[in-house]
C-alpha cells in the first residue's frame, strides 16, 4: 500500500511538493471569496481606467519567481495592492466601451467549480458529464435564440476561434484536399465581409493561410449595412477569374455601430453560389432571447454557422463563445485527427475536440449551466431588454443636446454619436479632435469609460450599455459627465482645469 502524503497547510513555508490541506483551502477560498465581496461591492467608487503608466505594474513586481512558498495570505495582500490599482474594471457599472463583459454572480461561482474540478474535456471519456452538459446547455441556448431543431454547436474560448474554425470547415469543403495536401493544390479561395465586419475574419484568413488579400471588404449603405448586391458582383467577378468563394461572413451587431446585415438576401446569395454562411453574431446575438427583437435575425437560420458570445452579454465571464452550426460533417473533416493515444471505443459518442483546434477544453458549459440554472431564459432576456432600453435613452437624449450628434441609427444596446457644438462650423479635422479630447476628458474622470470607433473616416464616440451591473443612474452619469466634457474642452480647448 502506498503512503498517503500528507498535505501541506497553507501558511507553513514548507516547500510545497504537496497539494494545501483541506483546512488551507478553506481559509483561501474564505479570503479570497472576502475579498471578492467587498470588491464587487465598492468596484462602482473605482476609476474604471486605472491611473498608470506602462511598465508601473511590471516594475511594482519581482522579477523572478519566489524559491520559497508564501502564505496565500500575502500573496491576496499582494493583489490588492499592486495589480487591482492597475485593472480596468469591466464590472464597473459605468463600463461602457467597447463591448461588455460583466461578470453575473452564478458565473463567478461557476468558475469556482469549475477550477475546483478542473476536468478537460477533450474526448467523451475524459470527462463525460463535461461532453454531455456542453451538448444540453448549446441546445437550450439554441432554443432560447430561436434557432432551428438540429442546429448544433460547441463552446470555443472566443468570438475569433469560433470564427477561425468556422473558415477551416469553409476552407475545407471549397478548397480540394486542403487538410491532406494545403491550399497549394486547390484554386484561390476568397472569403467576403462587409467594411463594418470584425477584424477577426481577417485574422482567420491569414491564419488559414488565404492571406489578407484574399478578403474581399464588401461596400456598405448609409446605415452601414453590407451591400448585397456588391456582394454578388464580387462573387461574380472573382469567379470569372476562376477564384472560389470559401466564405462570406454576414455580421449581426457589427463592431462600432451594432449594424444588422441583410443576412436573408445574403443567405440566398451564398445559396445559389454554394458558399459557406458564417454569421458573426458574437456581441447581438443575445438579443434574439427577445421576441420583439428576433426580426434582425431574419435569414440566420440559413447559415452554415453562427457565433455568439455569451460572456459579451449574457454575463457568463470570458471565456463562453458558442460556434452554432447545420452540419458537424464538415467540421469533423476539417479539424478531426486521432492519434492512437487518444483512441477510445465507447461506440457513437461526441468527442469535442473533433471540432476545433485546441485538444484541451474547459468546462466552459457549467458556466451556461449555472447560469441558465440560476437566472433562467427569462432572467437573461430581462437585462438584455433592459440594456435596449437605456441605450434608447441615452440616444434620445443626445439627440435632444444640442452639443451632440447621432452618426449613426442606434441598434441594439449601441449608441454612436459626436459631440458637435452649435454655432460656426468647425471643420472635420478640428470636429476629430474636439470628440478625441473630449472622450480623453471624460475617461480620465475615471467615473464612466466610453471608447471610439471611426465612422465615415470621422472619430466618433460610441456607447454601449451591456453590463448587467448598469442601471439608469449610470447612463445619467455619462451623459452628464459628456456634458461637462464638451463645457470644459470648448471653455479651455485640451486644458485640465479642475479636471
Ligand atoms: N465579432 C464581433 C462583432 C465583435 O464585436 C468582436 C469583439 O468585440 C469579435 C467578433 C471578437 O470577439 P472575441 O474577443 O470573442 O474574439
Amino acid at each position: 500500500m502506498t503512503e498517503r502524503a500528507d498535505p501541506a497547510p497553507a501558511s507553513s513555508g514548507e516547500p510545497g511538493a504537496r497539494d494545501w490541506s483541506p483546512e488551507a483551502l478553506r481559509d483561501a477560498l474564505r479570503r479570497a471569496t472576502d475579498w471578492l465581496l467587498e470588491y464587487r461591492a465598492r468596484v462602482g467608487s473605482l476609476p474604471v481606467f486605472p491611473a498608470t503608466v506602462p511598465g508601473e505594474i511590471r516594475d511594482a513586481l519581482p522579477a523572478r519567481a519566489p524559491r520559497r512558498p508564501e502564505p496565500f495570505e500575502r500573496v491576496l495582500a499582494d493583489f490588492d495592492r499592486i495589480l487591482v490599482p492597475g485593472l480596468t474594471h469591466w464590472n464597473h457599472p459605468g463600463f461602457f466601451a467597447y463591448f461588455a463583459s460583466a461578470t453575473r454572480g452564478p458565473s463567478v461561482a461557476a468558475e469556482l467549480m469549475i477550477a475546483g474540478v478542473g476536468v478537460n474535456a477533450m474526448l467523451w471519456r475524459t470527462s463525460p458529464a463535461a461532453t454531455e452538459l456542453e451538448l444540453v446547455v448549446v441546445e437550450w441556448l439554441r432554443e432560447a435564440l430561436g434557432l432551428p431543431a438540429g442546429t448544433r454547436g460547441v463552446i470555443l474560448d472566443t468570438a475569433s476561434t469560433s470564427s477561425f474554425t468556422a473558415l477551416l470547415a469553409a476552407r475545407e469543403r471549397a478548397g480540394d484536399h486542403v487538410r491532406e495536401t494545403g491550399l497549394g493544390g486547390s484554386a484561390p479561395l476568397a472569403v467576403y465581409v462587409s467594411e463594418q465586419a470584425h477584424s477577426s475574419l481577417e485574422k482567420a484568413a491569414m491564419a488559414g493561410g488565404l492571406g489578407r488579400a484574399a478578403v474581399r471588404r464588401i461596400p456598405t449603405d448609409d446605415r452601414f449595412r453590407m451591400d448585397a448586391g456588391a456582394l454578388e458582383r464580387a462573387i461574380e467577378t472573382d469567379r470569372t477569374r476562376g477564384v472560389r468563394p470559401a466564405l462570406i461572413g454576414a455580421t449581426i451587431g457589427t463592431t462600432s455601430t451594432a449594424s444588422v446585415d441583410p443576412v436573408s438576401d445574403i443567405a440566398r446569395i451564398a445559396a445559389e453560389t454554394g458558399t459557406w454562411l458564417h454569421v458573426d453574431a458574437a456581441y447581438a446575438g443575445s438579443a434574439a432571447l427577445l421576441p420583439e427583437a428576433r426580426g434582425a435575425f431574419d435569414g440566420w437560420e440559413r447559415a452554415d454557422s453562427i457565433v455568439v458570445n455569451p460572456h459579451k452579454w449574457l454575463g457568463t465571464s470570458l471565456d463562453c463563445s458558442v460556434l452554432f452550426f447545420r452540419d458537424p460533417a464538415p467540421f469533423r473533416e476539417a479539424l478531426a485527427l486521432t492519434p492512437a493515444y487518444l483512441e477510445s471505443d465507447h461506440g457513437d459518442v461526441v468527442n469535442l475536440m473533433d471540432f476545433g483546434l485546441p485538444l484541451g477544453r474547459r468546462f466552459r458549459a457549467l458556466k451556461l449551466w449555472v447560469l441558465f440554472r440560476c437566472v433562467g431564459v427569462e432572467g437573461l432576456a430581462a437585462s438584455v431588454r433592459e440594456h435596449i432600453e437605456l441605450a434608447r435613452g441615452f440616444a434620445n437624449r443626445i439627440e435632444a443636446d444640442a452639443r451632440f450628434r447621432l452618426s449613426a441609427p442606434v441598434s441594439f444596446g449601441t449608441v454612436c454619436f459626436r459631440a458637435a457644438p452649435p454655432g460656426p462650423d468647425i471643420g472635420d479635422e478640428a470636429a476629430d479632435d474636439l470628440n478625441r479630447r473630449v472622450l480623453e476628458r471624460v475617461n480620465r474622470r475615471g467615473r464612466v469609460f466610453l471608447s471610439h470607433t471611426e465612422l465615415g473616416g470621422r472619430y466618433t464616440l460610441r456607447l454601449s450599455v451591456g453590463s448587467v451591473h448598469t442601471g439608469a443612474g449610470h447612463v445619467e452619469e455619462a451623459l452628464a459627465e459628456l456634458a461637462m466634457a464638451v463645457d470644459a474642452e470648448l471653455e479651455s480647448p485640451g486644458g485640465r482645469g479642475e479636471w
